[in-house]
């Protein structure tokens, strides 16, 4: 019996998961004030978990990614803690030890360091994806949704995964290096406690409607500091005017600094999916869980290519030889990361 209840924690109901139980209620009050406002018609049960939203292929996907996704993590594929820890004990031991009077910051403001420093790596590993072609295709996954439930969080390729916790990790090591290098002499139970009754928040409250159908806006104000569940909706909007906006995960701060903060008020009528330089949606590009997995790393790899086909293609004018079929894909995929918003031409910086 307690394997089993292990198992359920370890799988669904870990508090570091989003739509852990425990975190529905919030999401579920906030959805229903929601709907009395809109004054929509109906069941409330079936306008907040529609048939056709639910049972769409590109969520069937989105929950077999998660389901690679957790079994990933349960065999240690993503180690952001063991990072942290090494990066932090390296500077430790780089600054020759700890700090050894007491404290001088309260628990409060350490706690929010982390949080800044955290919240940032997430904004700019979120943009990078975006804006660099090689690593769009992989964040390209998360984008490729069609219609988004809380479980569209995890529709992430693994290699993102890969990428955005070691990047977290190593931020939050020099974060924690520095503040025990110079500022506190303990870290443990105020940070862990602080960082999770602020996430443990976020969860509970608004980070469930991010991803769903549920237009949430918290109104022009408040948008410059927090990320609302419409803002992030945006995000996935396949329109030009919405490309390249709110990369922000809880904090808005970023996009406000770095210029890419888009801010909503009136429900806007949004196409989820991944839009072409003219604002139209292209086809889906995933619509199974093996071309999630593959085809992001062909088209990755396929931007690499391109200059060494030019060489080949000026070998060839020589030669007379045809175009290779492989050169002709590399050509194919370039053109792909060109038209899709985060392409080469189009900066479209999520989560
Ligand atoms: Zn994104
Ligand atoms: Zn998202």
């Amino acid at each position: 019996m307690q394997d089993i209840f292990a198992f359920f924690q370890a799988t669904i109901a870990h508090p570091s998961l989003r739509i852990a139980p425990f975190y529905l209620p919030g999401m579920i009050i906030l959805a229903y004030w929601v709907w009395r406002k809109q004054r929509e018609t109906g069941s409330f049960w079936r306008w907040l978990f529609p048939r056709d939203i639910y049972f769409h292929r590109s969520h069937l996907v989105d929950i077999q990614l998660f389901a690679v996704g957790r079994i990933l993590t349960l065999l240690g594929a993503f180690q952001k803690v063991a990072v942290t820890v090494a990066i932090a004990s390296l500077i430790v031991g780089f600054a020759g030890g700890t700090v050894t009077e007491p404290a001088t910051l309260s628990p409060v403001w350490i706690a929010l360091i982390v949080l800044l420093a955290n919240d940032f790596t997430v904004y700019w590993v979120h943009r990078v994806h975006h804006e660099h072609p090689t690593l769009w295709p992989f964040h390209a996954v998360h984008h490729s949704a069609e219609v988004m439930t809380p479980i569209t969080v995890y529709r992430k390729h693994p290699i993102y995964d890969l990428i955005s916790s070691t990047a977290k990790g190593v931020i939050l090591g020099v974060a924690q290096g520095v503040l025990l290098s110079f500022l506190v002499t303990d870290l443990s139970v105020a940070l862990i406690a602080g960082v999770n009754v602020f996430y443990f928040a976020f969860n509970a409250v608004t980070a469930n409607l991010r991803h769903s159908h549920v237009w949430l806006s918290f109104g022009r104000r408040w948008e410059h500091i927090f990320i609302s569940p419409a803002q992030h909706q945006v995000h996935h909007s396949s329109e030009l005017r919405h490309y390249n906006k709110n990369y922000g995960e809880v904090l808005a701060i970023w996009d406000w600094m770095f210029g890419t903060l888009y801010l909503t008020s009136d429900r806007e009528d949004l196409r989820f999916g991944i839009g072409d330089a003219e604002g139209n949606r292209v086809a889906q590009p995933h619509p199974t869980l093996m071309t999630a997995l593959i085809e992001p790393i062909q088209s990755s790899l396929a931007t690499l290519r391109p200059a060494r086909s030019k060489a080949a293609r000026r070998e060839d004018a020589v030669s007379g030889a045809p175009t290779p079929p492989a050169q002709d894909a590399a050509q194919k995929a370039a053109r792909r990361a060109d038209a899709v918003p985060g392409g080469a031409t189009t900066i479209h910086p999520a989560e």
